[in-house]
């Protein structure tokens, strides 16, 4: 059975600390370096579900996307939400490992995940890391549908690939938009939209996407260089599929060393959003006259329309 310190290497060396951004804070947030490891949980946020999760399963480490503490923090105190997270893991001897933007970008990272979750094509990063001499690591991935697909379509196959969740699946710009190439990036990617249109693609899956970034884009687009479609899913959804690969890389860490890991990926909503109110009108833009572009999505698509 390994020791945690071992283990944390390996994660190391899968998404090195260093090449975390600078405002991060990813690493090891409890745990004893010498404790043993025998079970371990990937999640996208350690969140008190998450920690209860990791208690009942008898995990001796929890691996998190998001960090706990990212803008540091001066009490652990359990009458604070963090510090009852902290108060839980420690108590349970539970080590949190955070990788979060040493993950994105790594290869494969976070939108390596997304994009096989879709069965795309992954053709590169849309913002490349300079250091990389291969060219693979960096932030988001521009990628090629197997078939084109109308904009609708293939926001209806992120509804059905991605786990499902309140939000459901937004999309902007004419449905009837024929994708062919498409760019990715688990998590808020509305500060990639400069790179997205430079890319040329024909949409853009990602999450938290705001009103004017969205709309700008999608006007400045239309004149150059051509459509973009918008397809924008929860924040959580677009992250978890990083669990699964995450876990499917310990398992293998785990196996050339002979560790016997169990690893686990939880599979809890942890999005904030925990429902979803559909209007029973139609939005006002579906009543004008050729107004195609704002239809809801297929009505057996059980996402939600964007109204
Ligand atoms: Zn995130």
């Amino acid at each position: 059975m390994p020791r945690l310190s071992e283990v944390l290497a390996a994660l190391d060396a899968l998404w090195p600390p260093a090449r975390a951004e600078q405002w991060d804070a990813v690493g090891t947030v409890c745990g004893d370096p010498d404790a043993e490891v025998s079970r371990v949980l990937f999640a996208v946020d350690p969140v008190q579900e998450i920690a209860d999760e990791a208690v009942k399963l008898g995990a001796d480490l929890l691996i998190t996307h998001h960090p706990l503490y990212l803008r540091g923090t001066t009490t652990v105190a359990a009458s604070t939400f963090k510090g009852r997270v902290v108060h839980t893991l420690i108590k349970n001897d539970i080590a949190l490992h955070v990788a979060h933007t040493n993950a994105d970008t790594a290869d494969p990272g976070v939108s390596d995940a997304l994009a096989g979750a879709l069965d795309l094509r992954v053709v590169g990063p849309l913002v490349p890391d300079p250091t990389d001499p291969d060219g693979r690591r960096g932030l988001g991935r521009i990628c090629e549908l197997d078939h084109p697909q109308t904009l609708r379509e293939f926001a209806a196959r992120a509804a059905a690939r991605l786990p499902a969740t309140a939000q459901g699946i937004r999309l902007a710009g004419d449905p009837e938009t024929v994708v062919r190439t498409v760019a990715v990036s688990g998590g808020s990617g509305d500060s990639l939209f400069d790179q997205v249109r430079a890319a040329g693609v024909d949409a853009f899956l990602t999450a938290d996407l705001r009103h004017h970034p969205a709309s700008e884009a999608v006007q400045a687009a239309s004149l150059s260089p051509g459509p973009l479609g918008l397809v924008d899913a929860a924040h959580w959804a677009t992250e978890w599929p990083w669990c699964e690969q995450a876990a499917a890389q310990l398992d293998e860490i785990s196996d050339r060393h002979g560790w016997d890991l169990r690893v686990h990926v939880s599979k809890t909503v942890t999005d904030p959003w925990t429902a979803h109110a559909a209007s029973s009108l139609p939005s006002p833009a579906t009543t004008l006259p050729g107004s195609a572009a704002r239809a809801p999505l297929d009505s057996d698509d059980s996402s939600g329309a964007p109204n």
